[in-house]
């Protein structure tokens, strides 16, 4: 089993030529209520990948939290470890997409917040699992938490080390595989990544923390993709992209997935970039995720 821990967020998505400067106010021609958060995208991802996942996770006594479990369920997610929190509110996200299809992201974290060590110790047997998927949208600790037992289990660690901030070595040195963004291997490390070189350089010093695996996502470029010190660059796929919202969680999700069917390192990254590439030709977090069997026709064009 994949276990993923961590948020769930109400995405409210508008669509503006560009984005509002401090004081301006913009009028999009979109707007819609999507369901997102980096657990529960990735979740999506790895269960339509064709993954066996279950999901811990908080929502709030809102009235759209249900039928966000429910949309969990739909997609064959084992939903048991999602627990409804008394006076707040679900996690939210006011996403903004400009004309080139990238994003401005303001969150409140409402219930995400919630999920805390003690919430996660009334979940532990969700922690006996093959593979953990952590994010950094809930408690730091609750991550210490989740990846030191999964680890004493003999589980695979990953983490996706997003958004973007500094992390103890408390935490990554119980990760097996970290797949940092630029910007965020940036955060990680000190170290600039805007060519092979950096790449390179970030995935050592993220090596030297004991990371075993490390993939730095490239956006359209592809991924960089580290393994005892030796990386190299794995092109993406190229696609016309709308709306890049959630291409990194498509991609972990679709890469867990991929190593739960035991593909090779290597052919799971061409998996998880195909489903990312898709990802970003259709709008919006979760109903941008693409399935198993879109995934590997792609993959077979
Ligand atoms: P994040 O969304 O976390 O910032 P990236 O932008 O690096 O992550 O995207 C994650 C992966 O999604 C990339 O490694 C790539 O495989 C795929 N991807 C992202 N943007 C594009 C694009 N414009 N065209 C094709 N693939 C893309």
């Amino acid at each position: 089993t994949l276990t993923v821990v961590g948020s769930i967020n109400i995405d409210h998505v508008i669509r503006l030529p560009q984005f509002p400067r401090p004081g301006e106010t913009l009028t999009g021609s979109d707007y819609r209520i999507v369901p997102g958060g980096k657990g529960a995208n990735q979740a999506v991802a790895a269960a339509r990948a064709g993954a066996t996942t279950r999901f811990i996770a908080c929502v709030g006594e809102d009235t759209l939290a249900q039928s966000l479990i429910d949309g969990f369920a739909a997609d064959g997610i084992d939903t048991a470890a999602i627990e409804r929190i008394e006076g707040i509110n679900t996690g939210v996200a006011l996403i903004q997409v400009n004309a080139e299809g990238e994003n401005s992201i303001a969150l409140a974290a409402g219930a995400n917040g919630r999920l805390t060590p003690e919430q996660l110790s009334r979940h532990t047997e969700g922690l006996h699992c093959e593979q953990l998927l952590l994010q950094l949208e809930i408690p730091l600790a609750t991550n210490i938490a989740a990846a030191s037992q999964a680890k004493v289990q003999g589980a695979r660690v990953v983490l996706n080390p997003a958004p973007a901030q500094s992390l103890p070595d408390e935490l990554l040195t119980l990760v097996d595989l970290i797949t940092p963004n630029e910007t965020e291997a940036e955060r990680l490390t000190g170290v600039t990544v805007n060519d092979d070189a950096g790449a390179d350089a970030a995935a050592r010093a993220l090596h030297a923390k004991g990371i075993a695996t490390v993939i730095i996502t490239l956006g359209a470029r592809g991924v960089w993709l580290s393994e005892q010190g030796r990386g190299q660059l794995i092109p993406g796929f190229k696609v016309k992209a709308v709306d890049t919202t959630a291409a990194g969680d498509t991609f972990n999700g679709a890469l867990l997935a991929a190593l739960q069917q035991r593909q090779p390192l290597l052919q799971a990254v061409r998996f998880a970039q195909a489903a990312a590439a898709l990802s970003v030709t259709r709008p919006g977090a979760q109903t941008s995720v693409p399935y198993q069997d879109e995934i590997n026709a792609l993959l077979e064009s």
